[in-house]
């Protein structure tokens, strides 16, 4: 009955939490755990049950300032000693602890966040993916030499800024800490790091099990608010550089606080990516992509293929083909790996999702499928949404021009290509898009006229280590995951020997 399976998911939630929950919820500062300064927490919960998860420092201002302290000194003291072969020896390290206990990593990541277990298994074999990318190419930074006239010698070192802070969102919360630690450290930075008050969990426990190989001070991580704890890390004088993912909005503030101190700053903000199908597209291929772009991570990507542009030749049996493969996905305990949407983040995330479904159906959208949280009382004390997709909704409406973040699509049929372009480009971001056809001239022409940071052609969400991520327009300010990402860790310093 679904009162029997209510209170089996919550058992098997407390067995999961008491198995791999982090013994350590303070705050990581030189290398110790440690209180916050007002003697704040606040409380994490697990978005299936309800229920509290873990208690968790409350980080403020003064906290910020030790953990900035801690990273001078350890970087004054010993990081700037490091060869680049104790760095990549040190991000070794930091992913094999992670790839030693890849499942509790995934179950934490699960129970904070709510993201299937399957797919929480993929965000942490990538966060290993990515420590070792970054491991190798600390071996690999260049300067370079400036061909002038034979007068003079100029040559270039790059060279790191010393402490540089981070900000973290709740989406991927390890994963979007290893991208930003990997360069970061690679490139020879300490680093403070906030991360989303919703999922603070997992990175302590990366530094719970990475911590003894991480010189103390060198990662410091301070839980906390955006406004108490994130607000004076953007502002701090002492940062050098800043790395921000999160909401457009926040990083607009975000990027005004770093003005003060002109510190330099890279932002992953928002999306709201267009997902074209060709009429030539192998159904089959076409739909299980789309399913990708839109429902992987419960629509809680910043990167989501959220807004469907499918040829009017093939729309009607599009549609129907999406809408039962929409229907055939199972919503349910993120722990069971038969589950393909967990639910949403909070039960806030809910109330701003449904809000924007409300508004579509006030004026007179069609729903292809769902538009309602999920009829099932086993899990009604969960943050569940049922996947949605919405047809004949105006462009300029606010569903489809702000970013959604959850499990709804919507759809629009194309006919003229020029004009597809025009729509498929005109919001504020510029994240990704999705191309799906067999025709190679059109998938090129396609991927150089829409204007985004990401392409991904007959496929979707596919972020492998090395391949620059990051955004257009309003979707951010530089490039993560590649070898460009350590450009954005280090400063050029010029060198000009005269040889006359
Ligand atoms: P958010 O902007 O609400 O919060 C992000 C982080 O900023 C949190 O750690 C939060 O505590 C902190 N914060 C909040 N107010 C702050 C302030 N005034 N000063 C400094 N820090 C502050 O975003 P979110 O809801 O956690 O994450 C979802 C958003 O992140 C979505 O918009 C999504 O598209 C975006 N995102 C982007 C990428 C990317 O790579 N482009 C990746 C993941 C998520």
């Amino acid at each position: 009955s679904p009162s029997e399976r209510k209170s089996t998911i919550k058992q098997r939630h407390e067995q999961a939490a008491n198995e791999v929950l982090p013994d350590h919820r303070s705050l990581y500062i030189g290398g110790n755990w440690a209180e916050s300064a007002s003697g704040e927490t606040f409380e994490t919960v697990d978005p299936t049950t309800g229920e509290t998860l873990a208690s968790v420092e409350a980080g403020n201002a003064e906290d910020i300032d030790r953990a900035v302290d801690a990273a001078w000194t350890a970087y004054e003291e010993t990081y700037s000693d490091f060869s680049t072969a104790d760095i990549q020896a040190m991000l070794e390290s930091m992913a094999d602890a992670v790839e030693d206990k890849k499942e509790e990593f995934a179950r934490l990541e699960s129970l904070d966040n709510g993201k299937p277990i399957t797919e929480a298994r993929i965000d942490i074999g990538l966060v290993v993916d990515h420590l070792r990318y970054f491991a190798g190419i600390a071996r690999a930074h260049e300067g370079q030499t400036i061909n002038t006239d034979d007068s003079r010698h100029v040559q270039t070192i790059q060279e790191p800024y010393g402490v540089v802070g981070q900000i973290i969102p709740w989406n991927f919360p390890l994963l979007m800490s290893a991208w930003k630690l990997g360069p970061a450290l690679s490139a020879g930075n300490c680093v403070v790091l906030k991360p989303a008050e919703e999922t603070p969990l997992s990175i302590l426990k990366l530094l719970e099990e990475a911590g003894d190989a991480i010189p103390d001070g060198v990662v410091n991580v301070v839980t906390g608010f955006g406004p108490d704890a994130g607000e004076p890390l953007s502002n701090h004088s002492d940062i050098r550089k800043l790395a921000f993912t999160g909401s457009t909005e926040v990083g607009s503030e975000v990027m005004k606080s770093a003005a003060d101190s002109i510190t330099d700053i890279t932002l992953e903000l928002g999306g709201k990516s267009p997902l074209v199908v060709f009429p030539d597209a192998d159904m089959e291929q076409a739909v299980q992509t789309t399913i990708t772009a839109i429902f992987f991570n419960t629509g809680e990507c910043c990167c989501a293929g959220s807004r469907l542009f499918v040829h009017e030749d093939i729309k009607e049996e599009f549609l129907d083909e999406l809408a039962a493969a929409a229907d055939d996905l199972t919503v349910d305990d993120p722990l069971l790996d038969s589950t393909d949407l967990g639910p949403k983040v909070t039960a806030e995330q809910v109330e701003r999702t449904m809000s924007y479904i409300e508004e579509a159906e006030s004026e007179g959208a069609a729903f292809v499928t769902g538009g309602s949280q999920p009829d099932d009382e086993a899990l009604s004390d969960g943050c569940f949404v049922a996947p949605t997709l919405i047809d004949d909704i105006d462009h300029d409406s606010k569903a489809v021009q702000e970013e959604i973040f959850g499990p709804v699509q919507e759809v629009f049929e194309w006919s003229d290509y020029d004009e597809m372009i025009e729509l498929a480009n005109d919001v504020d971001y510029g994240l990704a898009a999705g191309v799906i056809t067999e025709d190679l001239t059109a998938a090129h022409q396609c991927a150089k006229d829409i204007e985004a940071g990401n392409i991904w052609v007959n496929t979707y969400n596919d972020f492998p280590a090395g391949q620059p991520f990051g955004g257009y327009k309003q979707s951010g300010i530089g490039r993560e995951t590649a070898q460009e990402a350590i450009d954005h860790y280090t400063q050029t310093k010029t060198v000009n020997i005269s040889l006359d």
